[in-house]
């Protein structure tokens, strides 16, 4: 009897078996996804291979319910990297599989083609500069070798790394090889694609979240079958199917995007390496900032260092002034009085102003006068935001909305201070100081729609407007010659979050933004408000030296025993009755410590913690840390799934989370 193995997408770690359909040849039916029964349930899942055995064995299996797909999706590739995803990342084949072949993709006879793109933006032909040049070269040489390396491409703000990525994508076709472009947040970067298209046209396809089931199938199988070469998207494009890859581009390498949070909690920048090294391929990674990771990988000289440090036609990199807010006399005003000149300057010359706050809203807190507590979200552990138009009560982390109580919930007092200020507030402040100002806010409030962000876009560039105010999404990507000045709000926001990589992503942040400015033909300034003057990451960022932030930094990682000078799991307990909770996640950390014992494992276990936000739409949230080597954190994962807790109480685990909150 010949049956199917079938890997199913759920958190079981092994292959089901089933019957194929009747008058069908198994051979038919592998490499494909098919419809099966599991339990009460049909899923999607995936037909590996097929195999004869006694027909005696087979009476209890079922048959296969559909063959979704016409063509083989699943490749050999596939194949091998869902297993070494299920390895390092701690998940199921069939989870794994999940991550690369999507179930919700659905064959269609459409065909889709890429809109029409002005073919004014490629006209735009650069002359490269001696360090563009060689870069390019450099990777040129490697494309002909045929064989595997890597390159960390550190280039300072505006130093026109995406010619770079160009020219290399051109090399690649002309040898008739594919390329993956990934980017931190497609949805958010039409201009990029529309720059890719207009070079490269048919020969894109763009994957995002945004496009439908239908249209990921087709691009799918167009990269199966070699029908387009370049794929440009977020996160999940750097499973795209090519069987000729010759590139795998990940720009601003950075960025926290790049990890998945959820199961499989793969790595991108990993994921591409392996199949670099699968495929023979050129893996490169882009960043103004890069990450201490990849830098790290770069000192090692396991990955090869491109550096440009100039920008293109030699323009200057901009002036950052740093300004304390501890002597501010206004405490109710969001900006120092220098700062409010330089704008009114900026705007007398008829430029642009680029004011940058990482925090939507009004008043990020809002504490009654008689009892002294602060208005939260009834859901969250957090303190819920005071929003204008309408005046409203939202939590950031749940989208609870309420509007704002008469009186205070619990002593029924009238009178509250409003504390701390977002963009909406930095938004009426500015409306109230510069009357003729044309101003545009850019944030998680008003960018739901890609129209508005579009609006934005345009509206700077065409300098409908003076002003853009916005949160982190104005942080990147954006590049408009006239805005001759950028001011950051309070540069201290993420100081304070309490985790390993708070000081490194706020130097990021201050030099990614800071890299906004000076692009046309004055020189940029920067005007950074913190109540941290001398903090390396604001003083380093302000001198734009990454390497001197670098030293310091690794020496603290070093120091501390955090990656990349260890490897990192965060095991989670959540549920809905804080006591379990607690319990569980008490009984799991001495689950934990018994089986490092008992195995000599070293690894450093601990905790338990509450989350940063504890409470989370009534789920309550505990960490455990383990710190060790990156075998035994596997060896010790593998129990995992050995651990009883509580019915209702969930455990999950992130290797190398992003972040320890
Ligand atoms: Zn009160
Ligand atoms: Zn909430």
């Amino acid at each position: 009897m010949i049956v199917l193995e079938v890997v199913v997408p759920i958190p079981i770690n092994k292959a089901f078996y089933y019957l194929p359909l009747n008058n069908i040849n198994s051979e038919d039916i592998i490499r494909k996804r098919v419809k099966v029964p599991f339990g009460k349930k049909i899923l999607t899942a995936y037909a590996i291979s097929y195999r004869n055995i006694k027909s005696s064995n087979t009476l209890k299996l079922k048959h296969i319910i559909e063959i979704i797909d016409k063509n083989n999706l699943i490749t050999d590739e596939a194949i091998e990297l869902s297993k070494y995803i299920s390895k390092n990342y701690v998940c199921s084949l069939g989870e794994a599989l999940s991550s690369i072949i999507p179930t919700s993709m659905k064959p269609s006879k459409r065909i889709f083609k890429n809109k029409n793109i002005e073919k004014k933006v490629e006209d735009k032909k650069y002359t490269l500069n001696k360090q563009q040049n060689d870069a390019i070269n450099l990777i040129n040489e490697n494309l002909n070798k045929n064989v595997y390396s890597s390159f960390l491409i550190h280039g300072v703000t505006a130093s026109g790394k995406t010619e770079v990525y160009i020219n290399a994508i051109e090399y690649a076709l002309k040898q008739n090889k594919s390329t993956i472009m990934l980017i931190p947040d497609i949805s958010l970067t039409t201009q990029f694609s529309n720059v890719m298209i207009a070079r490269f046209n048919e020969n894109v396809g763009i994957w995002h979240s945004g496009i439908s089931n239908n249209e990921k199938y087709g691009l799918f199988l167009k990269a199966i079958n070699g029908d387009i070469k370049i794929i440009i998207g977020a996160r999940s494009a750097v499973f795209a199917p090519f069987k000729n890859l010759g590139l795998i581009i990940i720009d601003e390498e950075h960025e926290h995007t790049y990890k998945q949070e959820q199961k499989p909690s793969y790595d991108t920048r990993e994921i591409a390496k392996w199949r670099g090294k699968y495929q023979n391929a050129i893996v490169i990674l882009g960043s103004a900032t890069p990450s201490l990771e990849s830098y790290k990988d770069a000192m090692d000289k396991n990955v090869n260092l491109i550096e440009l440090n100039k920008r293109i036609d030699n323009k200057e990199l901009p002036e950052v002034k740093v300004l304390t807010l501890k002597n501010r006399i206004f405490k109710t005003s969001s900006f120092l009085p220098e700062t409010i000149k330089a704008i009114s300057t900026v705007l007398a010359r008829k430029e642009q102003i680029i004011v940058f706050l990482n925090r939507r809203g009004y008043s990020t807190s809002i504490v009654c006068k008689k009892c002294n507590s602060v208005y939260q979200c009834p859901r969250c552990s957090i303190s819920m935001v005071f929003h204008r138009n309408p005046d409203s009560l939202k939590c950031h982390y749940c989208g609870k909305m309420k509007y704002l109580p008469v009186s205070c919930p619990l002593c029924k007092g009238k009178n509250v201070t409003f504390f701390g200020s977002g963009t909406q507030k930095v938004e009426d402040e500015l409306k109230k100081l510069f009357k003729y100002a044309k101003i545009f806010r850019l944030d998680g409030d008003t960018a739901s729609s890609k129209k508005n962000y579009e609006r934005a876009y345009n509206g700077i560039k065409s300098e409908e407007y003076d002003i853009l105010i916005g949160t982190q999404m104005i942080a990147k990507g954006f590049d408009f010659p006239k805005v001759s000045l950028v001011c950051v709000i309070d540069a201290d926001i993420s100081l304070y979050i309490p985790d390993f990589k708070s000081i490194e992503k706020t130097f990021q942040l201050i030099t990614q933004v800071s890299g906004r400015t000076g692009r046309g033909n004055t020189r940029g300034n920067v005007i950074v408000q913190t109540n941290h003057p001398h903090h390396y990451a604001i003083e380093y960022a302000k001198k734009h030296d990454f390497k001197s932030f670098y030293k310091i930094e690794i020496e603290q990682r070093k120091r501390l025993s955090y990656p990349p000078f260890c490897y990192i799991a965060k095991v989670s307990i959540r549920g809905k009755k804080c006591r379990k909770v607690d319990e569980d996640s008490e009984k799991l950390f001495f689950f934990l410590k018994d089986l490092v014992a008992k195995y000599k494992l070293e690894l450093e276990i601990l905790g338990p913690v509450s989350a940063y936000i504890a409470k989370l739409n009534y789920i309550y949230k505990k960490h455990i840390i383990i710190k060790g080597s990156k075998n035994n954190i596997l060896k010790l994962a593998e129990f995992l799934g050995n651990f009883k807790q509580s019915v209702g109480s969930f455990i999950g685990i992130e290797v190398m989370p992003s972040d320890l909150i």
